[in-house]
Parts: C-alpha cells; sequence; structure tokens
C-alpha cells in the first residue's frame, strides 16, 4: 500500500490504512498494483460520492479518493472494499473497452454506461456478501 500522495496535513486514518490492505489481500491485488489513497471532502468533485477509484490498468496504478468523513463502521469497510473491486475487475473493464472503442461514438457512450451500470450493480452485491461473510468472523 503505497500511500505517498498523502500529505502531512491530510493524514489517512489507520483503520482506513488496515482496511484497505485487507481489502487488497482478499482480492488477491499484489504489489504489481501501485495504490495511492486521498481523503477529500467530495471524492470526483460529488458531495453524493463516499469514494472513487480512478485505475490505470496500463501503468497499474489507481489513484483512489475517500470522504474524510467515513467512519469505522459497516458503511465506511463497504466504501473501500468497493472501491477495491473495482481495481479488482479492471481487467474486465479494459477487455470490455477494447470492443466498445470499435463501435461508433454514440454507440461506445452507451455500452459503456450499461457496462458501469451492471459493473456498479454487481461489485454492491458482492461487497455486500462478502461483508456478510466477513464481519461474523471478525466478532468470533
Ligand atoms: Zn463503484
Amino acid at each position: 500500500m503505497s500511500l505517498n500522495d498523502a500529505k502531512p496535513s491530510d493524514p489517512i486514518p489507520d483503520w482506513i490504512v488496515t482496511a484497505a490492505q485487507d481489502a487488497r489481500q482478499l482480492l488477491g491485488l499484489d504489489d504489481g498494483w501501485h495504490i495511492s489513497i486521498k481523503m477529500v471532502d467530495h471524492p470526483s468533485g460529488k458531495p453524493e460520492f463516499n469514494g472513487v477509484a480512478f485505475v490505470d490498468t496500463a501503468y497499474l496504478s489507481v489513484r483512489m479518493e475517500l470522504a474524510r468523513d467515513l467512519k469505522p463502521d459497516a458503511e465506511g469497510h463497504r466504501v473501500i472494499m468497493h472501491e477495491m473491486m473495482h481495481v479488482a475487475l479492471a481487467g474486465i473493464f479494459q477487455a470490455a473497452s477494447y470492443g466498445f472503442n470499435q463501435l461508433p461514438k454514440r454507440a461506445r457512450k452507451v455500452a459503456m454506461k450499461v457496462y458501469n451500470d451492471a459493473e456498479e450493480m454487481a461489485i454492491q452485491r458482492m461487497t455486500r456478501a462478502m461483508q456478510r461473510a466477513i464481519v461474523p468472523k471478525q466478532n468470533e
């Protein structure tokens, strides 16, 4: 876990570092990935977002933005797992993108939107399922 984007004035809470490392390990995201985390007021500039991951598959690089007001509760852990899932699925997105890029611009835009919505839905379901599987073990 590289946190080299963090500024001294902008510390990453310990629980987030731990949760991100746990999620990374669970998903098998090896050290080849360079993942940086930045705490911001509004991830991607959107007040309704708790987190966002900008994944660059060519450079195995991820810039993750997490909301400063995330709390170390089930929702906070879910957000971190959710963003790591985008990294885990980056290869699928890359493969789909090759196909989408063969389409005319308008069709490409629609295909990307449909893909992104489907990925969000799949990640939500898988993250919730993983949390149900993980949380009882943490309480043992
Ligand atoms: Zn998402």
